[in-house]
């Protein structure tokens, strides 16, 4: 990252210090806005990300039709409610109808939606239809798993702050054997808080 920081962030990192009661220019916070800066610009650098470069020449042709899964990829995310982080893992799921991905892109597809503002199901869903529209595969299944700090460090029921998230396109919809399989080999850390995608905001509670 080049040393060019906005100064405008800056500032509104010493006020909101100055606002929590702090004195922005104790030794401590005195390069803090600037550090502030650096870590939210790469916590959210997903938005500059170009999928088509991420995916750049790692789209292949194949005569392959087994299920391709990637499981337990690590990701850190802000949720977009708190601008607190929420992380845990992420399991990729595809049929392939006649492409596949390199394997290795799939981590990097998760780190490009992860590193933004989020919420659980959006960041479940984003990755699923982008797989979907990149190779349109037979199917796609995502689940993430995470723990919300917004929910966990300020108490709000602690019993929900682990949450499980599902998006299942294609054949994983469609045929429950399909996505059993799927299911068995990822082996949720909580099958039971299995749910789908379609409420939206549930995860965090929005207060
Ligand atoms: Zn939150």
């Amino acid at each position: 990252m080049s040393g060019i920081y906005n100064r405008r962030m800056q500032d509104l990192v010493r006020n909101l210090l100055a606002a929590l009661g702090e004195d922005p220019d104790r030794e401590g916070l005195a390069n803090t806005p600037k550090r502030v800066e650096k870590a939210l610009k790469f916590l959210t650098s997903g938005y500059d990300a170009d999928i088509d470069l991420v995916l750049n020449n790692a789209l292949f042709s194949v005569d392959y039709s087994e299920m391709v899964i990637v499981k337990d990829i690590d990701f850190y995310s802000l949720c977009e409610h708190h601008l607190l982080p929420f992380f845990g893992k992420c399991h990729v799921a595809y049929l392939p109808s006649n492409k596949v991905i390199g394997l290795s892109k799939i981590p990097r597809l998760v780190d490009v939606f992860s590193r933004r503002l989020q919420v659980q199901e959006r960041l479940t869903s984003q990755i699923a239809e982008t797989i979907k529209e990149k190779i349109a595969p037979l199917g796609v299944a995502v689940v993430v798993e995470a723990t919300h700090l917004c929910m966990s460090m300020r108490g709000v029921e602690k019993q929900n702050s682990f949450a499980v998230t599902s998006s299942m396109l294609g054949t994983f919809r469609s045929d429950a054997r399909t996505r059993m399989e799927f299911l068995e080999l990822i082996k949720l850390r909580s099958a039971s808080a299995m749910r789908s995608s379609a409420g939206a905001n549930l995860v965090c509670i929005d207060e």
